[in-house]
Order: C-alpha cells, then structure tokens, then sequence
C-alpha cells in the first residue's frame, strides 16, 4: 500500500504555494513532478564529478562515465530490454521518434504504407508525415470512437503487406486512454511491419516490458516520470537500429574519421552524436529508481483510486462532460463545461493554486473528432490526494458560476 502523506514529503514543491493557496498539482501529463531523490542526484553531480564522459583518463571522467552507463543499465532493467545497447539515451521522445523517422528515410520507398492513430500526440504525427514527404509513402489513420478508443476492426481493414511501419502511443496523453499495444504490435508483425510505440503518458503510470511485447521502438521521456527535463530514451531492438543509418553526425557517434570517408561507432554511440545530457540521464536513473522503489503496481492502483473518486465527484457538477471513457484507461480526466471555454476555467483555478493544463494539448486531431477547441485536462500522480480532488471540483464549480 502507497503512503502518500511519507511520499509528499519527498516532494519540496508540493509544500509551495500559488497566488496565497497550496499548490494543488494536477499538470502531471504535461510534466510530473521531481523527488528530492532525483534534486540529490542532480546536485552531486555538479557538486562532485562533473565532467565530460567516455573519451578521459582522469578520475572524475571515470566516474561521470561509469555512473551514465549505471544509469543506462538501470533503464535497461526497468524496461527490460535485452542489451544496454539498445538504450538510447535522446533528448526526449519527441526526439526519439525524429531519429527513428529520420533512418527510415532510407528504408521506405514511395507507395509504402505507414500507419499512425487518430489519437497521436503531435510528436507522433509530425516526424512522419516528414518522413512521408520525403519518401512518397502513404500515412493511413486508424480512427477513434466516441470513447476515445481505437476502432480495431478498421486497424484489421488498413493492414496489409504494403505496410511497413505502425506508432501508436501506449497511452493518450489528451483523454488517458490505454491502447492495446501487443495487439496492434502483433498484428503489425502479421504483416511484417515495424512498431515504435510512444510510452511518454504510460512510463508514468506502467511497468513496461519491451520484450514481452516484442515491439521494435519504444521512446519515453523522462520528465514525465519523475526525472528531469530534456533527456529521454530511444529502445530499439538491436536488428532494427543496426539498419537504421545514424541521426546526427559528430562526436562520440564515429569508430573513425578521414577525410574521404568516416565509419561510425557500434550502438547505443552510434546515435549518441555529441556531448549528451549526462547530469540529466544520471538523474533519469536516479528517478526511475526512485518509482520502481515505489513499485508500479501500488502507484496504479492508488491512481485508478484517484481516477474513479475525481471522475465521480466531478461528474456531479451539472454541465460537466468528460472526454475518453473508455474502462481502460490512466488517471487523466479531460472535461469541459457546457458553454464555457476551457481557458477561461483554467485560468481561474490557477487564481486558486490548481494547476491544470487546458487546450488541445497537441492533439488536435482529437478535438477535431469531438468539434470542440480543448479540454481542461486535470492529470494525477501517485503523490496526489482525494483531498486535492475535492479543491479542484469545489474551484470547477466556482469557475461555473463565475463564468455562466
Ligand atoms: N507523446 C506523448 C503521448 C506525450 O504526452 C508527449 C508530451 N506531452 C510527447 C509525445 C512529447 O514528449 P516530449 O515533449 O518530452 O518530447
């Protein structure tokens, strides 16, 4: 069982205050929040053994080095890849999906299909319909319904051998819903197709195991998992980023450079062009540690906790809808009020200290399915409370009569 008043103390921000209120967190889809645990890792890096890594004999070059490639193994662990080479630490998912994109450039050729869902976070539409452009394949869309699910029989109808690549995210990052992954990712391989799967909402919420589900790519960003911003990871199976040419040229990535011609280093440096983010993958480790001390199965359950209490008691309010219902889905509820555009409540709760994100959250795809500009989006962490919840609806129902 989670502890939650023990775990908020972990948290310094949790104890801040916003415009005269407590902060009431509720942007955890956007960016969670960060444990001193993490702040620690952080501060004794740069306090302790700050250097560049890999390429110095010296002391602090070692350490950097060997406590960067811990925190690769601890990734690796965690995701249960098969190699630590096939841990690529990026920038963050939106980077990982560019670098996986940009190498099928040079697998693709014009009239290949590619696949992507209607519930896509713009990161995972933009870099293809790139990669579209510049090779001539064709983007097919698997649409949604009203739930906010993937309608899977039409995902059956779009398969075919022409395809060569499906991404879908694990979860939705506008309305929570929880895709099947090792369905789709099955029935893609049926094909002979490849899967890179966006797990930027699910790492948060979901143990995952890349090998279980035997999916090709997996991309996550680690600020949505405790860790820091600007740094995330690209798996990939080994065959797959063996064929894929490298994203970024420099240093670190190569074996050898010559004039006429340069040869590029074995994985995972291949793709790891230039000085990376060492301080932030280092705390990535760190965070990950962290949620797995924790323990994945006592965070999703004291979330689907938070979930159901939050979508009952908001549901009262008369005028409130929510968007995504399936029964499969995380703790992020995307509601409106009749009426009433979103920013407009959103800017009064924050007046309240409740942090909540409202827009179309870089999906538009999704509002255009419902016909609607946005949704307030009220997303919950393990470190949230039932307490919290009720400060958010009683500040909702504030906003409505301020606002009707
Ligand atoms: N995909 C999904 C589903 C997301 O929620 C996000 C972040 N909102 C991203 C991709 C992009 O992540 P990042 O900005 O960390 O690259």
């Amino acid at each position: 069982m989670l502890k939650v008043e023990n775990i908020r103390k972990d948290f310094p921000i949790l104890s801040r205050h916003v415009n005269g209120k407590p902060l009431v967190y509720f942007d955890n889809a956007a960016t969670s929040q960060t444990p001193q645990q993490v702040i620690d890792a952080i501060v004794d890096y740069y306090s302790n053994y700050n250097a560049n890594i890999h390429r110095g004999v010296h002391t602090l070059s070692q350490e950097a080095t060997d406590k960067y490639e811990a925190a690769r193994q601890t990734i690796q662990n965690h995701f249960n890849a098969k190699h630590a080479h096939e841990i690529i630490f990026t920038s963050g998912t939106t980077h990982s999906i560019n670098l996986v994109a940009n190498g099928f450039s040079a697998l693709l050729k014009k009239g290949d299909e590619v696949i992507v869902s209607t519930l896509e976070h713009h990161s995972n539409i933009v870099p293809w319909q790139m990669l579209c452009e510049r090779t001539g394949a064709i983007l097919k869309v698997i649409p949604m319904n009203v739930e906010g699910e993937l309608v899977m029989s039409d995902y059956d109808a779009l398969l075919s051998n022409k395809t060569k690549l499906v991404f879908v995210n694990h979860i939705s990052n506008a309305l929570g819903t929880i895709n099947p992954i090792k369905e789709i990712i099955d029935k893609a391989h049926n094909v002979g197709a490849a899967v890179l799967v966006d797990g930027a909402q699910a790492c948060p919420h979901v143990k995952t195991d890349v090998q279980a589900l035997d999916v090709d790519f997996y991309v996550a960003s680690a600020h949505k998992m405790c860790g820091p911003t600007g740094v995330g990871v690209l798996y990939g199976k080994e065959v797959w980023l063996n064929k894929l040419p490298p994203y970024q040229g420099g240093g670190e990535m190569i074996a050898e450079v010559t004039f006429k011609k340069t040869t590029y280093a074995e994985l995972p440096h291949k793709f790891e062009a230039g000085t990376p983010n060492i301080c932030g993958g280092i705390a990535f480790g760190a965070a990950i540690n962290y949620m797995d001390n924790i323990g994945f199965d006592a965070i999703a359950s004291y979330e689907n906790e938070l979930l159901d209490y939050g979508t009952q008691k908001l549901l009262e309010i008369e005028g409130l809808k929510i968007y995504g219902t399936s029964k499969h889905k995380t703790s992020v509820i995307s509601f409106n009020l009749e009426g009433i555009h979103p920013y407009d409540v959103g800017t009064i709760l924050d007046k309240m200290g409740i942090a909540v994100r409202t827009g179309h959250h870089c999906a538009q795809p999704i509002m255009d399915f419902y016909k609607i500009p946005g949704t307030i989006r009220a997303s919950f962490a393990f470190y949230n409370t039932k307490t919290e919840i009720d400060a958010l609806v009683e500040g909702v129902k504030k906003a409505k009569m301020m606002l009707s």
